[in-house]
């Protein structure tokens, strides 16, 4: 029997959503990469639309779709705070209506769904590493909530789908990953700091600096999710996907200046509402069941993320909100 399978990726023209796109299309799988535009476009998967085996929809998740696959891959999601935060209401119907289209298309055929959830859903963590056993700190009144109490929705959707329907799930949350097809104006820290530097402009550091998180490289990320994907039926998570090595912002802001080699001064803003503190992954479970750690540390991914900042006009780029 072939091992190839019908996989469907939602979010599939994102950052994260393409890479993997790439990995399960070169490994000989028949791709469908679902995507509304939102927060990327056409050009992350531009290079493998001639490809037999990958086929591109236009499709907004909050609304069912019909297909028949053996896996899907839900990613879905606007990431970054600025663009969940420009229109929450949406970003709620996505994760839960995006969430309950795809489970229910996922109960219909019968495919294994992988949920991309994160570490969002621990808020603002008073334990520090975060293990997945930890409930979390989340302001259900914040202006992050919106996705954090929606990823939040979308695990206890994917659980009561598999106890009550058994669907075959899978959920991994991931830690702020970072590499080349970042969106250069999606405001998340390592694209603004990086494109602040190579265009001289000040590095905005929000707040004093100290806050903390840990950076795990695009290509760690979707070996881990792939593996979580693959793995065994009796280990369906949450499992945490990130990478240990934790920095300040501050620290972030030095290496990108001293890895760009420019001249941009460092600058404090006011730090947004609710912005956690410190973010670690504790991935005893990954390391366990999966055999899955990061290999990338911070300083090469960091530099290849900058090489390609520097191979692209940025003037390609449309913003997809004024938040950045
Ligand atoms: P991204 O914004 O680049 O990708 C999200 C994709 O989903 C985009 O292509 C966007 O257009 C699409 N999308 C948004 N709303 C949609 C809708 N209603 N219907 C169809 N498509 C829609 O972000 P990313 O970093 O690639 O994140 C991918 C997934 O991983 C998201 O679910 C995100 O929550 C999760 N995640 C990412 C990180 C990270 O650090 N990159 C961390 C934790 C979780
Ligand atoms: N941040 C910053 N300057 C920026 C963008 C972000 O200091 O230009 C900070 C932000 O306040 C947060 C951290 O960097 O503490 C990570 O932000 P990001 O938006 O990448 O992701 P988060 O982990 O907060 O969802």
């Amino acid at each position: 029997m072939s091992t190839l399978k019908r996989i469907l990726v939602t979010g599939g023209a994102g950052f994260l959503g393409s890479h993997l796109c790439d990995r399960l299309v070169k490994a000989g799988h028949d791709v469908i990469c679902l995507d509304n535009f939102f927060t990327s476009q056409k050009s992350n998967v531009a290079h493998l639309l001639g490809r037999a085996n990958f086929e591109l929809v236009r499709h907004d998740v909050t609304l069912p779709y019909w297909l028949e696959v053996d896996e899907v891959y839900n990613l879905a999601c606007p990431a970054a705070p600025g663009h969940y935060q420009y229109n929450p209401i949406k970003t709620m119907k996505t994760s839960v209506m995006g969430a309950i289209n795809m489970l229910g298309m996922a109960k219909r055929c019968r495919a294994k769904i992988l949920q991309a959830s994160t570490s969002e859903v621990y808020g603002d963590p008073e334990v520090h590493p975060q293990p997945e056993t930890y409930k979390g700190s989340v302001n259900t009144l914040g202006p992050r909530a919106c996705y954090d109490e929606g990823k939040r929705a979308a695990e206890t959707l994917f659980m009561d789908y598999h106890r009550m329907n058994g669907v075959n799930i899978r959920i991994v949350r991931i830690f702020n990953t970072y590499g080349p097809r970042m969106h250069p104006f999606d405001g998340r820290v390592v694209s603004n700091f990086i494109r602040q530097a190579l265009l001289g402009e000040d590095i905005t550091l929000f707040g004093d600096g100290a806050q903390t998180r840990s950076f795990c490289y695009r290509d760690d990320l979707i070996e881990g999710m792939i593996r979580m994907m693959n793995g065994s039926d009796a280990f369906i998570g949450p499992v945490n996907i990130g990478n240990p090595g934790e920095f300040t912002i501050r620290r972030l802001a030095e290496l990108t200046i001293e890895l760009t080699g420019s001249r941009s001064r460092l600058v404090m803003r006011p730090l947004p509402a609710d912005d956690p503190r410190q973010r670690q992954p504790d991935i005893t479970l990954a390391r366990k069941h999966l055999g899955w750690e990061p290999k990338v540390p911070l300083r090469e991914g960091l530099q290849k993320t900058i090489e390609w900042f520097r191979s692209i006009n940025m003037g390609h780029f449309r913003a997809p909100t004024p938040n950045y």
